[in-house]
């Protein structure tokens, strides 16, 4: 039997950048008893998460949230829309990227893979004016969807979602927009009808400080028409019974209905306006962030994102020096002192580790993830330029958070 609910010395630092810490509120809110989900206090819960996630989202379209992780979501945007044999555009930023390319391939979709070369991709945004230039080059119209990530989990690359918009409609081109926001949603900004994305999806356990198990397709108009000409096999994943149903707050299948108790009170808790509401989410992790990228040059080492204007609210890839394992680092600092943090993925694999500032975070459990960092790096040997710890106190110190945590007696 796993004794998680006593640890003798206290809670683990779950600092991985998803799953990401759940809130005592939302654990609370899960253990009620499971209702009958096709009874009348189902479809109250059914309608409240609906409407939540519409705004989370930003969009006054559909959001359809599946029983499955993030990876159910990417395949039902796909086979909603698309059909055996048609061409896609993905841009490749990362590990993640690189998984929902290998998806498609895999459904029998003709997954072109568009990116900077080697590295360097790992290290920028999606770059917006390679995507136009390959789209006025489709005369024909061949490309049915462009396809990408907006926050790069596997790196902390956070691209410019509007600016992919824009290629698009520079290039007068029909494709379809479809964004995966797993990690963004929730911590970064995220719109999904000012930036005109057609599909946009998303998971639990990141932003939504959620257990892993619901997904979510955001769905324009345009997507919903594209998905009843589209021939992909789909049944669990169709979006049209699902739209059908929850306009009454019912599922046609079960529905993970303690997970969206939890998701009900994520909604209450990210959205309550006297806590400032999406906006001051979104501050707290851009200003969090820039206190992990102090403490990293205080480290002297570097940022993986090479490209300031895209980094991520989320997330920071730290680099490690040639030659230092830094699994070997993050076991240690796992062994030693109770925190987890994110292995490098796919071509960074061993070369960089991952703190995550997404979710339910604070300054103080911050600083203590950073000084679990900076001892682990002493204990391996790494050579530091000076304290990272200092100048992430120095940065969150002399930058109060916009919103005050407390509300005003
Ligand atoms: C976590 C994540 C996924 C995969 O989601 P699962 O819930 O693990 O299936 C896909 N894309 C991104 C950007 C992610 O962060």
């Amino acid at each position: 039997m796993l004794t998680l609910d006593f640890h003798p010395t206290g809670r683990h630092f779950l600092q991985i950048p998803g799953p990401s810490p759940v809130p005592d509120r939302i654990l609370r809110a899960m253990s009620l008893p499971t209702i009958d989900h096709r009874g009348p206090e189902f479809g109250a819960l059914g309608l409240k998460v609906l409407a939540g996630v519409q705004k989370i989202f930003q969009t006054r379209h559909p959001v359809v949230i599946f029983p499955a992780s993030g990876t159910g979501a990417w395949e039902a945007a796909l086979c909603n829309v698309l059909s055996v044999g048609d061409h896609v555009l993905m841009y490749e930023t990362g590990h993640f990227a690189a998984l929902w390319n290998k998806m498609a391939t895999r459904l029998g979709i003709k997954a072109e893979f568009l990116g900077l070369p080697g590295i360097e991709g790992w290290r920028r945004g999606v770059q917006a004016d390679m995507i136009e230039e390959r789209l006025k080059a489709d005369t024909q119209h061949s490309i049915k969807a462009v396809c990408v990530v907006h926050n790069e989990t596997s790196t902390g690359v956070t691209s410019n979602i509007a600016a992919v918009r824009k290629a698009i409609d520079a290039a007068k081109h029909p494709a379809l927009l479809m964004v995966d926001t797993i990690s963004g949603l929730a911590s970064a900004d995220y719109r999904h009808d000012d930036w005109g994305v057609d599909v946009s999806i998303s998971g639990s356990q990141k932003g939504l400080m959620l257990p892993p198990g619901i997904s979510f397709n955001a769905v324009s108009p345009k997507a919903v028409e594209a998905s009843r000409k589209a021939t992909l096999p789909k049944s669990f994943w169709a979006w049209d019974e699902m739209i059908e149903m929850n306009k009454t707050g019912f599922f046609p299948y079960t529905p993970n209905t303690n997970l969206l108790y939890g998701l009900a009170e994520a909604c209450d808790m990210l959205l309550a306006p006297e806590h400032g509401g999406l906006p001051a989410v979104f501050a707290r992790h851009e200003r969090w962030g820039e206190g992990v990228r102090a403490a990293v040059r205080g480290w002297g080492l570097e940022i993986q994102c090479a490209d300031a204007s895209v980094y991520s609210p989320v997330l920071t890839g730290v680099m490690m020096p040639e030659g230092v394992d830094a699994d070997a680092i993050r076991k240690l600092i796992y062994d030693r002192f109770d925190c987890s943090l994110g292995m490098g993925l796919g071509k960074v694999k061993g070369r960089m580790f991952r703190i995550g500032h997404l979710g339910d975070c604070n300054d103080l459990t911050l600083m203590a993830a950073l000084a679990g960092c900076e001892m682990g790096m002493k204990l391996s040997g790494v050579k530091l330029a000076g304290s990272g710890v200092a100048a992430a106190m120095d940065y969150f110190a002399g930058h109060p958070a916009r919103v005050p945590l407390q509300k005003a007696a």
